[in-house]
């Protein structure tokens, strides 16, 4: 037995330090692309073990990789360079409702559909709402920064935490941020974890800030006889003077992935449609929906779907959950891209998709939250096949590009991870990722926590073939 792991031993019960190859096998994926083993797993269940476990990991200079539940799109969980997995889903779940000041304390394990559940019983909402909320955990969402369809209107993550608890990977114990909605007392080094994909610090406790939530919802679905004209119909809409608080794009590709799946109704002949949820008072919602129907024949839609009931309305939102298992059905491989461009650019985006797809013959599916320009091309392919890899590499640099480009960026809400730190300067440039290395140089000096992610190394290059 190697020395830190020793010292693993005095600082954790044995029963939390896993090192059979089973049990270090399972924590070697994400939902991403990748496979990495980890020498140990540490189950970590409060503050003091995560520090005590970087401590040792500091002093013996050990990767540690701070994992949720490992539903990460881009990477961010996965040992790159062995070291220790620090699963926080063992955590018990604490949420911590305090109406009165419309705020919820939670652990890191807390699952994010729970926390919006605990707020429901209060008439509020927590509001970022991403598609994976039933299983991803909180301190995921907050490493990440995630989003989801009402980012549209309400923002993503990091507009509702307002304090923090965070492990530094020397091992001490920090508070960021308070419980006042207002604070300005020093550096916002809130923000600064919030979206870390947890190279910083490890969340061992947050603050989340709620709202109330709308008395009333109206779901739209809107089919499309081209793809150009449902891009043209988002921005059409958020320039009228109506906020829907979600909106999301699907193309046929996807629709019909969703139909085979699990059968929901969407209409398999359109090229794309919108499903639009507007929220508010009930009478301003009658008036924003006519106005809805208006803008869209307006544009050239082919098909306007009212739901009676609401559980109509909650069959089509299902349909668009089923969207990622659907397609993931098509082929062995899924690369999931997050690209996202300004909101009048995302029929200039559909477009290059479309060159792209034809350029290297792959086959690329696209749906996402197009109310605020952030679309997912999904790659289908098979990893197994080296050739077809090699054109996918090609696709996803040149989709890069083509966000960048259209003044956009690599990822709305995915992360950089292991997948997109080849391509950082070409967004951020070499400066701005010199100062968030110099960030990264003063939290940890000796490079433990999460290292491997975000920052590429000399020469690296996407590569998703394995050899
Ligand atoms: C089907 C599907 C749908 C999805 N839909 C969305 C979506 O709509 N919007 C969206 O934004 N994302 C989405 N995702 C991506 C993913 O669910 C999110 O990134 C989520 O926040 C990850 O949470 P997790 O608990 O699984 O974290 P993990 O995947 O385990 O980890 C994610 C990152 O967080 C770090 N981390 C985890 N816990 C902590 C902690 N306590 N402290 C510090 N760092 C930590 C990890 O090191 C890693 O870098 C989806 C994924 C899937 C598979």
């Amino acid at each position: 037995m190697n020395s830190w792991m020793k010292k693993l031993l005095q600082v954790l019960p044995e029963k939390q330090i896993l090192t059979d190859l089973a049990d270090r096998y399972s924590y070697s994926f994400d939902a991403s692309f990748g496979e990495y083993l980890p020498e140990a797993v540490v189950q970590v269940k409060n503050n003091h073990e995560v520090a005590a476990v970087l401590r040792v990991a500091n002093v013996y200079k050990v990767p540690v990789y701070p994992r949720g539940s490992g539903t990460c799109l881009s990477g961010g969980p996965l040992p790159v360079k062995g070291g220790i997995v620090m699963d926080m889903s063992q955590w018990p779940e604490k949420i911590e409702m305090q109406p009165e000041d419309l705020i919820v304390k939670v652990s890191p394990s807390a699952r994010t559909s729970e926390i919006n559940k605990a707020a429901e019983a209060y008439g509020l909402m927590y509001a970022p709402d991403p598609s994976s909320a039933h299983v991803a955990t909180i301190g995921g969402n907050l490493a990440e920064n995630s989003g989801g369809p009402r980012g549209l209107k309400y923002g993503v993550t990091k507009d509702y935490v307002i304090g923090l608890e965070v492990v530094t990977p020397e091992g001490k114990i920090i508070k960021t941020g308070g419980q006042t909605i207002k604070n300005v007392t020093g550096y916002d080094l809130t923000k600064l974890m919030v979206g870390c994909e947890g190279t910083l610090g490890v969340i061992t406790e947050a603050t989340l800030k709620l709202i109330s939530k709308p008395p009333a919802t109206q779901t739209i679905l809107v089919s499309f006889s081209e793809v150009r004209t449902a891009g043209k119909a988002i921005s059409k809409t958020l320039t009228s003077g109506i906020l829907p608080a979600k909106m999301e794009f699907l193309d046929q590709a996807c629709i019909r992935a969703v139909e085979n799946f699990q059968p929901a109704g969407l209409p398999i002949e359109a090229e794309a449609v919108i499903i639009i949820e507007l929220d508010g008072h009930p009478e301003s919602l009658k008036v924003e929906k006519e106005l809805i129907k208006g803008i869209m024949k307006q544009i050239g839609a082919v098909d306007i779907i009212i739901p009676k009931t609401v559980e109509e309305a909650a069959g089509i939102w299902h349909a668009r959950k089923q969207v990622s298992p659907a397609i993931a059905k098509i082929k062995p491989t899924k690369v999931s891209e997050d690209a996202t461009v300004p909101r009048s650019r995302i029929p200039d985006m559909l477009d290059r998709l479309n060159e792209i797809k034809r350029k290297y013959n792959v086959e690329v599916v696209v749906f996402g939250h197009a109310g605020d320009g952030n679309l997912h091309p999904n790659i289908l392919c098979d990893k197994r096949d080296q050739e077809e890899m090699l054109r996918v590499e090609r696709a996803v640099a040149e989709l890069f590009q083509a966000a960048i480009d259209l003044g956009g960026t690599l990822s709305g809400e995915h992360g950089i991870g292991t997948m997109k730190a080849p391509f950082m300067e070409s967004e951020l440039g070499a400066a701005g990722v010199d100062m968030m290395k110099r960030i990264k140089n003063s939290w940890d000096p000796n490079h433990i926590l999460n290292t491997g992610k975000i920052f590429s190394e000399q020469g690296q290059r996407l590569v998703l073939r394995h050899d």
